[in-house]
């Protein structure tokens, strides 16, 4: 039933697969479902490179994922997929097809959210006002186009057709060794760019976040954007205020554990889109100081980590993207840490960040001054000070200069490197 979809036979190099991803089509396909390799993986495999997860489509539901796998947990209340756990925690993410519902909220799914939220507040994930803000307002307007619902079951072609970007809406049939495309992603793959599925102004105020979804990939695959599609980003980037806030700093970590820290960050800046969601640090780089620059080498520096496979903390992440604006802040204030306060208070205005990570990027930023100077002996034990190095060893790869290796110092500290608070607290817990 459906279009008939564009079909490409294309064999991959076994080791490109991975080998559990294929035990699980392989036993969804020996129980007569259907089943597809999805997403970002078949997109990967198109691209020649190495791809990060296996994602599978499937007629099955997810209670019969379940009877199928012992090593299976259903997750998610709203958007219910099977995970089949292999070793060294690894996760098939395995989704039954679903197409768009297009109704609005529906009352079960606000009071399901509603719940996820009271959860979030319960644990001091989030303050009350992060939560609730977002959640007030998509209700408020009805008729806008956010989505409420995504979890009506329905056939492969109307499952490409929810997805966001044509070249992450293509299907692989590895029994047949064929790519299935209901969306034109092969040949924007051609083309090597990046095209939303449907209209993109719509599809982007259905999910603002997409925007920001839109700049990670082109910066990461290095593809570029349709000219319609990227028109459509600059005109509705401030329907990025009515994402939700968590969503919006888990995008902007992603944007920065990407690889491509710097060329996303610069993409958001010239697209207008860093100005909506971080306002302080866009006003940073308009200004062009020069210590902007600082900026862009630290991004260097991340990317360059996350290469070498050593991907920063997110608190290091949103304390190097942000140290800029936050050091000129604090610089010459009364009382710098009310300082920090008013300022991550803005920042908190787009993106939740939650408490303890706002508590730890100040201990981060804050133990800088005494690193520069070496005085970092008291420090080695606190349990920021791996990331406080991080940080350190980032801020001299931007200057260009090689960081001293306070690791090797820290097993040999002068003096015991531990405050007489921790020692005693110490000999109490041996009691
Ligand atoms: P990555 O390599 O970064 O994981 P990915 O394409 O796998 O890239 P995911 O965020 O893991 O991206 O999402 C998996 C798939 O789910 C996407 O390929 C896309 O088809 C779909 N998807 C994810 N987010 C959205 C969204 N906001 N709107 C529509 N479809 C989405
Ligand atoms: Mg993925």
């Amino acid at each position: 039933t459906g279009p008939k979809p564009t079909i490409h036979r294309r064999a991959f190099p076994s080791e490109h697969l991975d080998e559990d991803a294929l035990k699980v089509l392989r036993r969804l396909h020996r129980n007569g479902y259907r089943a597809y390799l999805v997403g970002g993986c078949v997109r990967d495999l198109l691209l020649g490179r190495k791809a990060k997860d296996f994602d599978v489509a499937t007629s099955a539901r997810p209670h019969d994922v379940k009877q199928l796998f012992r090593n299976c947990r259903i997750i998610g209340r709203r958007f219910r997929l099977a995970h089949i756990l292999f070793g060294g925690g690894k996760v098939i993410e395995t989704a039954t097809f679903r197409r768009d519902p297009t109704a609005a909220a529906d009352e079960d799914t606000f009071v399901a959210e509603a719940e996820e939220a009271r959860e979030a507040i319960d644990s001091g994930e989030l303050d009350v006002a992060t939560v609730l803000r977002p959640a007030m307002k998509a209700r408020d307007d009805d008729a806008d186009l956010l989505i409420r619902n995504d979890n009506v079951f329905g056939e492969p072609h109307e499952d490409a057709l929810r997805r966001d970007f044509t070249i992450n809406g293509l299907f692989y049939d590895v029994e047949r060794g064929e790519v299935i495309d209901y969306v034109g992603g092969l040949r924007d793959l051609e083309r090597r760019a990046i095209n939303t599925i449907g209209l993109p102004d719509v599809r982007f105020r259905e999910d603002p976040v997409r925007i920001l979804r839109a700049i990670k990939f082109s910066a990461r695959l290095d593809l570029g954007i349709d000219p319609d599609c990227y028109d459509a980003m600059v005109a509705q980037r401030e329907e990025l205020l009515k994402a939700a806030k968590p969503r919006l700093l888990e995008e902007i970590l992603r944007l920065l554990r990407g690889g491509a820290a710097h060329r996303s960050v610069w993409l958001a800046w010239e697209m207008g889109v860093l100005s909506v969601v971080l306002p302080e640090l866009a006003s940073f780089l308009d200004d062009d100081a020069p210590r902007s620059k600082l900026l862009w080498g630290r991004l260097d520096a991340i990317d360059a980590a996350v290469r070498n496979k050593r991907v920063p903390s997110d608190s290091v992440l949103l304390g190097a993207l942000l140290l800029g604006p936050i050091e000129e802040a604090i610089e010459g204030a009364k009382d710098p840490s009310v300082a920090y306060e008013d300022f991550m208070h803005e920042v908190t205005e787009s993106l939740a960040v939650p408490r303890r990570m706002k508590e730890r990027m100040r201990a981060i930023i804050g133990s800088q001054r005494r690193l520069r100077a070496g005085r970092h002996a008291p420090l080695t034990r606190r349990d920021f000070f791996e990331e406080a190095v991080q940080l350190f060893e980032l801020e001299h790869a931007a200057r260009g200069q090689k960081a001293p290796d306070l690791h090797a110092e820290a097993m040999h500290p002068e003096g015991d490197g531990e405050t007489a608070i921790r020692r005693r607290r110490r000999r109490r817990s041996r009691r």
